[in-house]
């Protein structure tokens, strides 16, 4: 029995090790990998980022053939501004992010960055380019440290101190019982969701990027998180361009342009007071979450 047991105990631990590093593996391959059929052209150019001006050109996409996703899509965003995604849940917002990360080749049409067509460049320029801050940043099992410094692993201690300062969680860190050496993730320090935000904002500071793809960012958090998580978004946005996808209209009001997506297809564009001037889909989900916000909670 106990000849048994042992090793199966054994292979038990081996297989929730490997397991558990597969998972890893998962989360990293979202967070950096591409589908194995996107390469880089060969002799194909480093991204030069002169503004950070984004532009997508009548973007047509399907992930299957059958089932057009977007229907010919064109925004332009300036260096510096801010654009905010809304519409229903399905309508494309989250493919828009994919395409502009490249995870996938548009179908026809083309996205641009400062004039530079996206299959014309080198992914690991383009990726350098981009920061993204999930619905849900993910924790690796090592310590917050590495967690802030992950993606830039040549960071010194000051470098990750300054970003978790600006990201308001230094003081948290040092609060924790071995500060930036605490263990996160799975198997250590569990963070709140709020917590788990400002640790993907300070991961996204370090890294410095030009541009920004906000893809819910706040939408797992409780309206107070949301508000505080928010001001400290709004700051990272400053002197960059931003694509802030968004499901609560709250946080985009104050976007320099707003594209709301129904299907696949812009169907409304403007600034907040223009949609709600406009008295179309916009003003209607505006007319919706407000009355959600103002109900008592149940
Ligand atoms: P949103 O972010 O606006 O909710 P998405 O861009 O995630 O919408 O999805 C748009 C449509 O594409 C949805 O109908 C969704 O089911 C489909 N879709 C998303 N990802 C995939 C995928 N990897 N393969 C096939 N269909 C997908
Ligand atoms: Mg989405």
């Amino acid at each position: 029995m106990i000849q048994i047991t042992m090793p199966l105990n054994f292979l038990g631990s081996v297989y929730r090790e490997i397991r558990q590093a597969l998972v890893d593996m998962g989360e990293m391959f979202g967070l950096l990998g591409q589908p194995a059929e996107i390469v880089d052209r060969p002799g194909a150019p480093d991204l030069k980022v002169t503004g950070g001006e984004v532009v997508l050109d009548d973007v047509h996409f399907a992930y299957d053939p059958s089932r057009p996703i977007l229907k010919g899509v064109s925004v332009r965003i300036p260096a510096g501004h801010t654009l905010a995604l809304v519409g229903s849940s399905g309508s494309g917002k989250s493919t828009i992010g994919r395409l502009l990360f490249r995870f996938y080749d548009v179908t026809a049409g083309a996205v641009r960055i400062d004039g530079q067509d996206l299959r014309e460049v080198t992914q690991d320029s383009l990726h350098g380019a981009i920061g993204v801050v999930p619905q849900d940043t993910v924790l690796f099992n090592d310590t917050v440290f590495y967690n802030i410094a992950y993606g830039r692993p040549d960071a010194s201690r000051a470098e990750v101190e300054g970003a978790a300062r600006a990201a308001r969680i230094h003081d948290f860190i040092m609060s924790l019982p071995e500060g930036y050496d605490t263990k996160v993730g799975e198997r250590g320090l569990k963070l709140s969701g709020g917590e788990k935000q400002r640790v993907g904002i300070a991961r996204t500071l370090l890294k410095n990027p030009p541009i920004l793809l906000l893809d819910e960012a706040t939408s797992a958090l409780d309206t107070q998180t949301e508000r505080d998580i928010q001001d400290s978004l709004r700051e990272m946005g400053e002197g960059r361009t931003v694509i802030m996808i968004a499901h609560r209209l709250s946080t985009v009001a104050d976007a320099d342009e707003i594209v709301v997506l129904e299907q696949g297809e812009v169907v409304e564009r403007g600034r907040h007071d223009e949609l709600l001037a406009r008295d179309g889909r916009y003003a209607a989900m505006w007319a919706r979450q407000s009355a959600e916000v103002s109900q008592p909670p149940a």
